[in-house]
């Protein structure tokens, strides 16, 4: 058995690809997960890619009494990736307490545990969301953060925050958060994917939802934007390169004495894609037609980000891979699979 790795949120999008890249290189991954996101089914198609069926434990992080039972039962973690949180924009400005209270206490939560039963090490799920519409592009993470848009971005930013401040006091532990800018994409056997309940508010999975014609039409929310098309611009990242990325940091969290107890990492391809790039990619990846017009733009939308990836491209040694056309495509199969359609 490899050394053993916590993954909170394991059954979810990011989580669930996560853990087949930790079992690929012979982690011993245990999930928490409370499902009130993901489906438990996800962990046979866990099982299906890698061969191995990871632990898997349900119940909620706010339960401080569960999560000291789950350390005094799996007592050989090294280290945990904290995935499990919500993450709706939308709805965290309608549910601003239940937003603070599900992010904020299950991060404490896990650290008072990783204190009481000595688990060194921890990387957390952060957004590019603390950068707000930088002032200059692309983002280093050294560009200043700006007030957070969202109840849900200002979780990411307060996170960041407290474990910064935890850190500083705490010399056992290490921890390193990841701001991802946006995932899209699903595993190439299309076994995992995002599943978004109801109406996806996210760019990709309404794409695919439109192609496979449960959604109508896709509204492209403004074409009057300070950009090449006047749409936004985004810096999609495939998510199996993202998972990818949680290894390269668990390694250097168990492996690097020498590096900075408290570290944070842009993960993104470094290139920015307008809307209207996405669709054109997509229709040219899969031959399938999106049915798309222009409307108004969306309160709070920022006008373009992109990372700049030089830091963890040298410092983690970890680089994006998957072109945008491949990651469309997987997002595709995905949606196929999901929908039977041949
Ligand atoms: N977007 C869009 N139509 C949609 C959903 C998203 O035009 O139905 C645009 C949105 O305005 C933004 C980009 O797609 O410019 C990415 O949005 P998403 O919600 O996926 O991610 P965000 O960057 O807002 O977190």
């Amino acid at each position: 058995m490899g050394r053993q790795v916590l993954v909170t949120g394991g059954t979810g999008y990011i989580g669930s690809h996560t853990v087949v890249e930790l079992q690929a290189v012979g982690f011993d991954v245990v999930i928490i997960d409370d499902l009130s996101n993901s489906s438990a089914d996800v962990v046979d198609k866990i099982e299906k890619i890698s061969g191995i069926r990871p632990a898997f434990e349900v119940f909620n992080l706010l339960d401080s009494v569960k999560l000291e039972a789950f350390f005094e039962k799996y007592s050989k973690i090294e280290a945990i990736i904290h995935f499990a949180a919500f993450k709706a924009v939308g709805e965290s400005v309608a549910k601003p307490l239940a937003y603070y209270r599900n992010n904020l206490v299950s991060l404490m939560n896990i650290l008072d545990c990783m204190s009481k039963y000595k688990v060194p090490n921890l990387v957390f799920s952060s957004s590019c969301t603390v950068y707000g519409q930088p002032d200059q592009l692309p983002v280093t993470e050294n560009t200043p953060k700006k007030d957070a848009e969202s109840p849900y971005g200002n979780t990411k930013a307060i996170s960041e925050e407290v474990l910064r401040d935890v850190v500083k006091v705490t010399p056992d532990i290490k921890v390193i958060a990841l701001r991802y800018f946006n995932p899209i994409g699903a595993h190439p056997s299309a076994l995992i994917g995002e599943l978004p309940s109801g109406i996806p508010n996210n760019l990709v999975p309404f794409i695919t939802q439109t192609a496979a014609g449960i959604r109508k039409q896709l509204s492209i929310f403004g074409d009057d934007y300070n950009t090449p098309d006047g749409s936004c611009v985004r810096d999609y990242i495939n998510v199996v390169d993202l998972a990818k990325a949680h290894v390269v940091a668990i390694n250097r969290l168990l492996n690097n004495s020498n590096a900075d107890r408290y570290e944070f990492f842009n993960v993104g391809t470094g290139t920015g894609a307008s809307v209207l790039e996405v669709v054109k990619t997509f229709e040219e990846a899969t031959g399938v037609k999106v049915n798309y017009k222009i409307v108004a733009r969306r309160p709070g939308d920022i006008e373009k980000i992109y990372a700049d990836t030089t830091i963890a491209n040298t410092v983690l040694g970890w680089k994006a891979e998957t072109s945008l056309h491949d990651t469309l495509l997987s997002a595709w199969n995905w949606e196929k699979k999901i929908r039977n359609i041949e």
